[in-house]
Formats: structure tokens, C-alpha cells, sequence
């Protein structure tokens, strides 16, 4: 049997700037996502470090923090088929130096840091990230 899953992404502030909002949209749709929600907003520098709690260890969370909060970013709730790695394929890796050809970092990343995209790497953290952003009336379509 075919299951729907969601994930939650997000069009980092480094991708607004550069205009590409529209590009990435149009990836997900030509990808078979169906956007079940989307809201563009700026977040506080304490909110990304709720919503990247689980990278509070790390070396980069501060900067990375800083970053997301430095500027609108736009959130979606995404629906398909195996959304959450099909999502991250067309993501590309983290690290764009290390982006496949026709994926969403090769094209509009930067570096390792400001990478133009965000996506939930698992169903407990798209969960998470879901409810973080959406209210579940937003959600029920
Ligand atoms: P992904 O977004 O691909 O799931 P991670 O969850 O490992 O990657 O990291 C979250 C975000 O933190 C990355 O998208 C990137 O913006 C930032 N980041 C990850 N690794 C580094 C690093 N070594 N230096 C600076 N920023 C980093
Ligand atoms: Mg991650």
C-alpha cells in the first residue's frame, strides 16, 4: 500500500536573498510534492535555536542560529510519497562542494553554512518540525 508522508522544509534566509524562492517551489511541485501549507516569516535568533536544538553541541550552532534568524526564510509542509528522502535527494548534501548535479544545493547554496534549504531528515523530526511551524488546523487539507 502506498502511505503519504510529510516533511518540513524550509527556503533558507541565503536563498530569499538570491531570488529563488520561485526556482525551489517549482522543484518540489515538478517533483510531485503537493504543498500542503507554506508561510514566509523571520524568525528570533532564540527561536532557530528551539527549532536546531538537537545541533546545540555542535561547533557551527551558534553561527547557525545567527544565520537563520538573519533575515526571512519560507516554510513549507510537503506531502508524497516517501517525502522526507525524497525530499533530501533533491536537497542535495550538505555540503555543496559535495551536491549532485540537479539538485537544490548544487544549484543555489553557497557553502557549507548558508546551503539554501533545509528538509526533516526523519518522521520524529519531521513531526518535530511540523508542529514547530504549523498549527494542525493549517494542516488539514
Ligand atoms: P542538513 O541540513 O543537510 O540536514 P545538518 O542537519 O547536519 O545538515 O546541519 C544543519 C545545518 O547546519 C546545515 O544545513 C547547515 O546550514 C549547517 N551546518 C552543518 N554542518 C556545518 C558546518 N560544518 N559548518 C557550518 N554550518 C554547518
Ligand atoms: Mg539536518
Amino acid at each position: 500500500m502506498k502511505t503519504l508522508q510529510r516533511t518540513l522544509t524550509i527556503v533558507k534566509p541565503d536563498a530569499v536573498k538570491k531570488n529563488a524562492i520561485g526556482d525551489i517551489i517549482e522543484q518540489f511541485e515538478k517533483n510531485g510534492f503537493h504543498i500542503l501549507a507554506m508561510k514566509m516569516l523571520e524568525i528570533s535568533q532564540h527561536q532557530a535555536e528551539q527549532f536546531y536544538a538537537v545541533h546545540a553541541s555542535r561547533p557551527f550552532y551558534h553561527s547557525l542560529t545567527k544565520f537563520m534568524s538573519s533575515g526571512p526564510i519560507v516554510v513549507l509542509a510537503l506531502e508524497k510519497e516517501n517525502a522526507i528522502a525524497d525530499l533530501r535527494t533533491l536537497m542535495g548534501s550538505t555540503n555543496p562542494a559535495n551536491a549532485e548535479e540537479g539538485t537544490i544545493r548544487k544549484k543555489w547554496a553557497t557553502n557549507i553554512e548558508h546551503n539554501a534549504i533545509h528538509g526533516s531528515d526523519a518522521e520524529d523530526t519531521a513531526r518535530y518540525e511540523l508542529s514547530f511551524f504549523f498549527a494542525g488546523y493549517e494542516l488539514t487539507q
